[in-house]
């Protein structure tokens, strides 16, 4: 009835899309679609630019609407996030996600990477360490193969409890990406005090390392400072060859973008996975 109700609202205002609604009625649909699972985890696969295979996979979050269809999540984190509904929200697709992740490994084999987003009111809630590593031992999926993805601009000087959390997850084996790195404020002084395994360069920084001289030279610094500092670099939105090449030849050690794969439900992705040895 929910659903006619929005179809009709949607037909009357002419409109196609969700953010169009007030965020009140998107908060209300979005919890209901939380509690009738409709909010899943897809995946983006992480991959090594030089050879191309597969060494992880990125969870990204899909609204199945049952009017709208594809939800993605620009239309929805925000609402979320301002609501309280991101912890919930968060707590299902990494279920979702670990279960996922565990079918896949039983055709990929083990040691495969799991990524997982996180915003800042997740990480500040109280509890979400414990919360999110019980949720992690119960799916089965080992802890040092989840990496939660968080932005630079969590970690700063004042956001103690942020850090706390990451703490937490870190002294368990999670282990943390900054993402989003190279927008904003990224500096490479800060690099070394940064409680992290991983940087995420961002799509706007990886479309210009073909394009600019002085990218490429900073993305060449950036590998050999991260190196030294035990980061592992992935490269994002990689979407040309051009750009996998040159990653491939600066020895940045991961990448992912549409040039590899889009972010796929886990049926496509197990079935685009090689086949199982028999013995
Ligand atoms: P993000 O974490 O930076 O994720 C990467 C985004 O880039 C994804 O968009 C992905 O589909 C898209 N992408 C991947 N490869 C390419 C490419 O080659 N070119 C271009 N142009 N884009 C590419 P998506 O799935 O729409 O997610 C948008 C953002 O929503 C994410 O950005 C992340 O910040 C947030 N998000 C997604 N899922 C979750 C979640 O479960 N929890 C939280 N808190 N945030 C989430
Ligand atoms: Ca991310
Ligand atoms: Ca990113
Ligand atoms: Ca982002």
């Amino acid at each position: 009835a929910d659903t006619a109700l929005y179809a009709a609202k949607l037909a009357g205002r002419g409109r196609s899309r969700l953010d169009d609604l007030d965020s009140t009625e998107l908060a209300h649909d979005l919890a209901q679609a939380l509690a009738a699972g409709d909010v899943r985890a897809w995946f983006q696969p992480v991959v090594s630019p030089a050879t191309g295979t597969l060494v992880g996979v990125e969870a990204l979050a899909r609204w199945l609407h049952p009017e709208r269809g594809l939800v993605r999540p620009d239309e929805f984190i925000t609402v979320a996030e301002t609501t309280g509904l991101i912890l919930d929200l968060g707590a299902a697709v990494l279920a979702d996600a670990c279960r996922g992740a565990v079918e896949l490994a039983r055709v990929h084999g083990p040691g495969l990477l799991l990524t997982v987003n996180v915003s800042g009111r997740e990480l500040v809630a109280e509890g979400y360490g414990d919360r999110t590593l019980a949720a992690v031992r119960a799916s089965g999926w080992p802890l040092e193969q989840l990496v939660v993805e968080v932005t630079e601009s969590l970690l700063d000087a004042s956001s103690g409890p942020a850090l706390q959390a990451l703490h937490r997850l870190r002294s368990a084996g999670v282990r943390v990406a900054i993402d989003d790195f190279g927008t904003g404020y990224s500096a490479f002084s800060r690099l070394d005090t940064l409680p992290a395994d991983y940087l995420k360069l961002d799509h706007g920084f990886t479309a210009q390392i073909t394009t600019s001289e002085r990218r490429a030279g900073l993305l060449q610094a950036l590998l050999s400072l991260s190196d030294a500092l035990g980061l592992q670099v992935v490269a994002e939105g990689v979407e040309h060859e051009e750009q996998a090449a040159l990653l491939a030849s600066l020895g940045c050690p991961l990448a992912q973008g549409y040039l590899f794969s889009r972010p796929l439900p886990l049926d496509e992705l197990l079935a685009a996975a090689p086949a199982r040895q028999v013995a």
